[in-house]
């Protein structure tokens, strides 16, 4: 017997529909390419999604085809995350900050048909377009005067000449909620980039379970400020779920320094804000020698890569803002644990606290995850024992786009598929998920394993280091001993032998570095994380102390 529940699929569409109806004067600021501020409203998102959509439509483009953006976060942007999806068609997200090389490849692959682009990435436009075989129609995100008269880009238009003669009424297409709505290319650290490639039913879902309590409390009343780009997983999905629950949004477009985003939090009453460790570094940077305060900044999701207990510390303790700290990644919609305290939590002390959300959280309903041994047995959930994170959900890929990489799922005992995450990780008796490492990063010194995370995270707790980097090099009796890359603070002094000192009392003697890099820079990738791939590269000829 079937439900007699009505028959209704999940689609994007629907979170727009919804936000016009309910939320229609729900604010939307965004610092724009220009340098100045626009701000609309989401019944304006919904009304030019519509003549995005028909505008598409002009281009004879078909049910499923591409369209790409190489964008920053802002309303344009928005209108075409609801105008392509919305229509059926399937937004391809690229990151601007790959290599031209890689953006071309990928744009190939998906088979981008039109592609639209922030004026600032025009020379990146320019260097790539002859490459673009499948790009029909390049979009400039700008209003009709401001469209370069020689680009050198063929049939170039601007998308305020693009959309503006199209029609505000639009009749949202129903189809099979299974449908792809967008895509996302990993960063391919190794190898060729591969696409995530997300449904319609997948991003309701996700959008769903992000706006809960437990996961980024997302709410009518919440100003939020996604600093993570919407070229990266659709910006952790906050586009979606703020039309879903109507909260205001504000778009730090390309102006991601510390002094701007502050102004931006500050003028914008920001209580909510998304990003990764070293934006935020960025904005502690800039506030603490002015000595800055926030006035309404609530909370911050933190995730992407470890957030180190010295900025989970700075905000929480010194300025008031609780952190919660997120894992996840782009095969995963990305969202998969978030650290939010339990009721037994809440009378201990704020430092028990801080220790806690160190850790990366509990599972989201919708997400089943396991550690297992080299032999694929499950793991205790004791905090200790640590092994291969594997997880499962409807939001979760279960292939790579064009099957690219083979079939990625391990089957369990019951046939079921799990993705494997190429992380290490524990998971405590409450179900808190702590990330050891990446699989990769993890340094194997004489059978056991040293947490290049742990490493990391005790070095920019020194007063001197603003950055570190832990990588594991060769040893002839050890196989591998960490040594840790850092970056000193403006003006500060450190030496070898005092950081090294440091480590003492604060991780097994075995597992401190046996040296200390003092480098300029750290090389950051596309997604805002330490590139170890490209550290190792640099430090190849290095040979440990002694040997
Ligand atoms: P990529 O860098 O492959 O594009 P993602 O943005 O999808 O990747 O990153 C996913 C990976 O980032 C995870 O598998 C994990 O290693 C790391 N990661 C994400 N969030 C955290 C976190 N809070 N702590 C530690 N590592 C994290």
């Amino acid at each position: 017997m079937l439900g007699l529940m009505q028959d209704q699929p999940l689609l994007i569409s629907s979170l727009i529909e919804f936000a016009e109806r309910h939320h229609g004067d729900g604010e939307i600021v965004s610092r724009r390419v220009e340098g100045d501020i626009h701000r609309y409203s989401w019944a304006d998102v919904a009304r030019r999604s519509r003549q995005v959509a028909n505008a598409l439509d002009s281009e004879n483009l078909l049910f499923s085809d591409r369209v790409a953006t190489l964008a920053w976060n802002g309303y344009r942007h928005l209108e075409l995350y609801y105008g392509v999806s919305g229509s059926g068609r399937v937004l391809h997200t690229i990151n601007p900050r790959l290599h031209p090389e890689q953006i071309a490849w990928i744009a190939n692959h998906a088979e981008d048909q039109i592609l639209c682009f922030d004026l600032s990435f025009l020379p990146l436009v320019q260097a790539v377009h002859a490459k673009c075989a499948t790009v029909k129609k390049w979009i400039a995100l700008c209003d009709a005067d401001k469209l370069p008269a020689d680009s050198g880009i063929p049939g170039l238009v601007s998308y305020e000449a693009w959309i503006g003669g199209q029609s505000t009424d639009y009749a949202w297409p129903s189809f099979d909620e299974n449908s792809a709505s967008s895509m996302c290319y990993t960063s391919g650290t190794t190898g060729n980039p591969k696409a995530a490639l997300y449904s319609h039913r997948s991003t309701i879902l996700h959008a769903y379970a992000a706006a809960l309590p437990d996961v980024m409390g997302l709410s009518a009343r919440d100003s939020v400020l996604p600093v993570v780009p919407m070229f990266h997983v659709n910006a952790w999905g906050i586009p979606y779920s703020a039309a879903l629950t109507g909260a205001k949004v504000v778009f730090p477009g390309p102006a991601l320094d510390g002094k701007s985003v502050y102004e931006l939090i500050e003028a914008e009453k920001v209580t909510y804000a998304a990003g990764v460790p070293t934006v935020w570094q960025m904005l502690l940077t800039h506030m603490k020698p002015a000595g800055l305060r926030f006035s309404t900044l609530k909370r911050t999701v933190i995730g992407g890569s470890a957030c180190p207990p010295a900025m989970i510390h700075a905000f929480q303790q010194d300025y008031g803002v609780e952190v919660l700290h997120a894992w996840g990644m782009t095969e995963m919609s990305p969202l998969g644990t978030l650290c939010t305290l339990k009721n037994k939590h809440l009378e201990m002390s704020a430092e028990a606290q801080d220790a806690i959300r160190l850790k990366q959280g509990r599972a989201i309903f919708g997400v089943d995850m396991k550690i297992v041994d080299s032999d694929g047995k499950e793991l205790p959930w004791d905090g200790k024992a640590y092994g291969d994170l594997l997880v499962k959900g409807p939001w979760i890929v279960k292939e790579y786009f064009k099957a690219e990489g083979g079939d990625p799922l391990v089957p369990d005992a019951q046939g079921r598929g799990w993705f494997p995450t190429g992380d290490v990780a524990t998971i405590d008796a409450d179900g808190f998920l702590q990330i050891t490492d990446r699989s990769k990063d993890v340094i194997k010194s004489g059978g056991e394993w040293i947490s290049s995370i742990d490493i990391e995270n005790i070095a920019v707790a020194h007063p001197a280091i603003a950055m570190a980097a832990c990588i594991g090099v060769f040893h002839p009796k050890w196989d591998e001993r960490p040594v840790v890359a850092v970056v000193k603070r403006p003006g500060a002094e450190v030496t070898r032998e005092e950081l090294i000192k440091f480590y003492e009392g604060k991780t097994a003697k075995w597992q401190i570095p046996d040296d200390v890099i003092f480098v300029e820079a750290i090389p950051i990738g596309a997604t805002g994380k330490i590139l170890k791939t490209k550290l190792r590269e640099q430090l190849k000829g290095y040979k440990l102390p002694g040997l």
